[in-house]
Formats: C-alpha cells, structure tokens, sequence
C-alpha cells in the first residue's frame, strides 16, 4: 500500500464534532487483540464518557453463533497516535450475554483484587520481550537458508549486523508517549530480531491495561512496516534466548526503609505458591512456559522454585541496588512473554498481600 496517497486523505479536515474511537479489546484465545471503530459525536474527557458496545463473539472464540452478542465495556482511553487529533483508542473487557465476564476476561476478578489490597499501595513495571517476524514467519532480518552468528553481540546492540528492524521500536516508543502510556525503555535483546520494552511502575490495574494497549501500539506499528510482532515465549528452538514478561513488584512497605524484611517475606510467600504462579503466567497453564523455563538460557527451571540477589537463573530476582538499599522491589522472572498481565498481577496480590 502506498502511504504517500494514504496520507492525502488523512489530511482531510475532520469535523470538529465527529471523533473516531477505535475499540480495542482480548479475544477468546487471550492472546490476541481485536479492534473496531465507531465515531462519536462529541469529544470525550474521560473513559466514563464512552458509551458502551458489542460484537460479534461467534468471531472471535467467545460464544456460539446462536447466542453471539458480547459486550464491551470501556475501561481507559488513550490519544490515537495514528489518527492524531481529537481521535481515542479504548481499551474495553468483555461481557457474555447475560453480562458475566467472558472466559478471557482476566480483568474483572484483578480489579476486585487490586480494590482490596489498594491499601498496600502495590506498584508493578513489567519488562515486555517480543520477536519480530518476518511474511514468512522466521525472525526479521534473519538468513534465508541458515542462522546469524551465536549470541553475545546483539543484547543491546548497535549496527546492521547487531539489530534488525530498530525503526519499528522507535515509532512504537514515540507511539506509547503520545497515547499517555508510561512507557519506561526499551532495548534490543539476546537473540537477534528480539526487542524490549518496559512499562512502569503503575499502581493496581493500570499496569495491566498500558501492558494490553502497549501491545496493541506494537502490533499496530509493526503492521505499517509488514512486519509481524509474536509473542511466542520460545520462537525458535535450541541456542537462542526465549521471551519473557519480568514483572517487578513492590507495596509501599518494601520501598520504605529496611522494606528488604518485606522483601523477603513475600518471597517466601512465594515460595509455596510456585504451582498457582506457573499455571497464571502464560494463556495455557504452564505448556507455552514449559518450552522457555528450562533452567537455561536466564531461566529457572519450571519445575522449581528459587530466588537470588542478581542472579538472573532464579525464578525471583532481588535487583543487587535494591539489596544494598535494603528497600525497593523484587523482580519476578517467571511470566512469558504472552502471559495475561491481569492474571499475573492478581497472583501476585493474592498470594503477596492478600495471603490467599
Ligand atoms: P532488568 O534489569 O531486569 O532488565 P529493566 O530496567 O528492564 O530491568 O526493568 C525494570 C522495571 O522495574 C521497570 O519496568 C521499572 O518501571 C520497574 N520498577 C522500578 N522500580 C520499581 C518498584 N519500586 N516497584 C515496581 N516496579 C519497579
Ligand atoms: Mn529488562
Ligand atoms: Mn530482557
Ligand atoms: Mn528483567
């Protein structure tokens, strides 16, 4: 397509009262993100605004063709870097027929979390790993017919022979600053096509949904450039890097002073959890983790639990500043890269403050 002529059109004066809201929202496999969009015919101020809507579920694995209209709900509202101007993007969960959460719809049960453990003050940053792909499905840039070199000069790197495809991740980061996303880095990864970026730290609920529409920006870019995003913890199998989504946690009792004793604490907590935090950090209880946690690779094995000061093969990490500090967070290795934000953080809430 040839964005030259595109943008002719997408000059054109919009009516000052007539706004484009694209819908955005997780689908039945609790993986992938569906969009549509309306106009309104005012300007929204705040998420409460927004009316609510529906789709067809039967389309997207969330109900029978019999019984298909499923709800969206708006949850938050961000600037549409795309359409510019007074244009919205809305992040909605979804709702069955008879107005119970959809089967996907991990938000609902998070947010009764984050309500009763609010008191805590919990703060998460979560560290999203992707890969990007190229038409054929093999990770962009890479040979046709053979492999890059080993690993060990691409974490970070700079050069056409160290990262591929660095335009993608820096309209995205510009992306998520326009829309209101707290996006805090990025940086190239181990294996080569592989990228970061971090979002954090946000209070309660809204780590999730920047974590949600951050991905939605991503496959969006990506989308420009014809270049595919996944999200497949392990692309590619043998000596490369898997994805991850660390996530790092601290209540305000850890990030005060000598909040290491909290610290520790929750890591024990933890500990005797390892099995309910397997099962919610990727969309298939455990199975798409099983192939990256395997003890290499800056991994812990799936299997077991472990925590460490720096150390980058445990399940949990205590970041060695926040162990000289003796205050600040702990770092959660374990999530994938296409784990539910929404069901990590509600584990994390519930086993850490909530001691259930
Ligand atoms: P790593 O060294 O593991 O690669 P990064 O710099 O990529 O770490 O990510 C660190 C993340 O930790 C960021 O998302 C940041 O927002 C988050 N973070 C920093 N301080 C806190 C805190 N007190 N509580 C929770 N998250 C935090
Ligand atoms: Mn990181
Ligand atoms: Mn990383
Ligand atoms: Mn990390």
């Amino acid at each position: 397509m040839n964005k030259t002529v595109l943008n002719r059109f997408m000059q054109l004066p919009q009516p000052e009262n007539q706004i484009q809201a694209m819908y955005v929202w997780i689908d039945g496999t609790g993986e992938n993100l569906r969009a549509k969009t309306r106009t309104l015919e005012f300007v929204p101020n705040n998420v409460s605004d927004l009316p609510s809507w529906n789709y067809d579920g039967s389309s997207t694995y969330q109900s029978e063709g019999s019984n298909s209209d499923t709800f969206l709900y708006p949850v938050a509202m961000y600037r549409d870097p795309f359409r510019l101007g007074n244009n919205k993007l809305v992040l909605c969960d979804t709702y069955k027929y008879n107005k119970k959460p959809t089967g996907t719809n991990h938000r609902h049960s998070c947010l009764e979390a984050m309500k009763a453990a609010e008191s805590q003050k919990p703060w998460f940053g979560i560290e999203q790993e992707y890969t990007l792909l190229d038409m054929e499905g093999r990770p962009f840039g890479w040979p046709k017919n053979g492999y890059p070199g080993p690993q060990g000069p691409y974490y970070c790197g700079v050069g056409a022979n160290k990262v591929y495809a660095r335009d993608i991740v820096e309209a995205h980061y510009r992306a998520c600053l326009y829309a209101g996303i707290k996006i805090s880095g990025t940086n190239a990864e181990v294996m080569p096509a592989q990228w970061e970026f971090q979002i954090g730290p946000c209070e309660g609920i809204h780590i999730a949904d920047q974590i949600w529409m951050a991905r939605f920006l991503l496959h969006r870019v990506a989308e420009e450039f014809g270049v595919v995003v996944t999200l497949d913890p392990k692309p590619m199998q043998g000596d490369w890097n898997g994805a991850g989504a660390h996530c790092n946690f601290s209540t305000k009792a850890m990030r005060e002073e000598n909040g290491i004793i909290e610290i520790e604490k929750a890591i024990d907590k933890l500990s005797k959890q390892h099995l309910r935090h397997i099962q919610a950090y990727d969309p298939h209880e455990g199975k798409d983790n099983e192939r990256r946690l395997t003890g290499r690779h800056e991994t812990s094995s799936i299997h077991d639990f472990s925590a460490g000061v720096a150390n980058r093969g445990a399940s949990v990490r205590i970041p060695r500043s926040c162990a000289e500090e003796k205050k600040g967070y702990l770092e959660d290795r374990r999530p994938a890269s296409n784990c539910d934000p929404y069901a990590v953080t509600e584990a994390l809430i519930r086993t850490i403050c909530l001691d259930e």
